[in-house]
């Protein structure tokens, strides 16, 4: 089958994940529940549990692809509130939830929104303390380049975390998780938003992303150590680390 998606150059990619993205903006959190059954909210405990932000002032992050918020608010709130955190996205909608959102969880002040490129960062080198992107480095064209800019803006010791979907690794969960991802997951998005076509993406874009063990090596070749990473249910989701020593 053909979702209108496939075999879309490098050139091509960005603007259907934006397009994507500003139609389920006002939906994302709601389908992010559905879609998961709820387990993106472990997998991101989990990552912030990984972080383990620092109670002090003056630490600084930059959530990658931040979308609606929900890693920057994690970290604000895991730090008691005094660290500070950039939610970057590419697109507007996103930030917009996501700015709203923060109003509402009184977290503004620890907060800042950019709409940017991950390939192309408006930061100066050796400005954050950590770099995360969650659910988000597959959307990016070239992984390769946003990786190399995450290295460029990180402190020497900052830290790189990654969550992304990733290869399942349990015999029985893989069929159960194809099944869910082909069939129901487009069904649902249909049913809720309308649109079949942005969960197709979804889906074939979770396909193409590169497994655990290549996926480390890409974030080595961009130059971080002690490069590992930590399966989440089976493998549905991974958890990458890396460190700029
Ligand atoms: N991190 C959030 C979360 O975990 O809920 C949002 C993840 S959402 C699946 C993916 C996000 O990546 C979207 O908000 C999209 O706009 C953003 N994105 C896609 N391409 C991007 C790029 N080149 N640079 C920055 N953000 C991008």
């Amino acid at each position: 089958t053909s979702f209108g998606f496939r075999n879309v150059g490098t050139g091509e990619k960005q603007p259907l994940v934006n397009d994507v993205f500003h139609k389920v903006a006002k939906r994302y959190d709601i389908m992010n529940d559905v879609m998961s059954a709820g387990l993106h909210r472990a997998w991101k405990d989990a990552m912030i549990a990984a972080l383990n932000p620092p109670r002090r002032e003056g630490y600084r992050t930059l959530d990658v692809a931040g979308g609606t918020g929900d890693i920057a608010f994690r970290i604000i709130e895991a730090s008691d509130r005094k660290a500070h955190s950039t939610v970057l996205d590419i697109n507007g909608s996103m930030l917009a939830v996501g700015a709203e959102r923060a109003e509402k969880k009184k977290l503004s002040a620890n907060l800042d929104f950019v709409e940017a490129n991950a390939e192309d960062l408006p930061f100066e080198a050796n400005t954050f303390d950590a770099y995360t992107i969650a659910f988000g480095i597959r959307n990016v064209p070239r992984i390769d380049v946003a990786l190399k800019e995450a290295y460029r803006v990180l402190k020497r010791g900052g830290r790189l975390l990654v969550l992304e979907f990733s290869e399942v690794e349990m015999p029985l969960l893989d069929r159960f998780y194809d099944a869910w991802s082909f069939n129901a997951i487009p069904k649902f998005g249909k049913l809720i938003t309308g649109d079949e076509a942005p969960y197709q993406y979804l889906v074939e874009s979770i396909r193409k992303f590169p497994n655990q063990k290549d996926f480390a090596t890409m974030i080595k070749e961009a130059g971080f150590s002690r490069v590992s990473f930590t399966n989440y249910t089976g493998g549905i989701a991974a958890l990458h680390s890396g460190w700029k020593i």
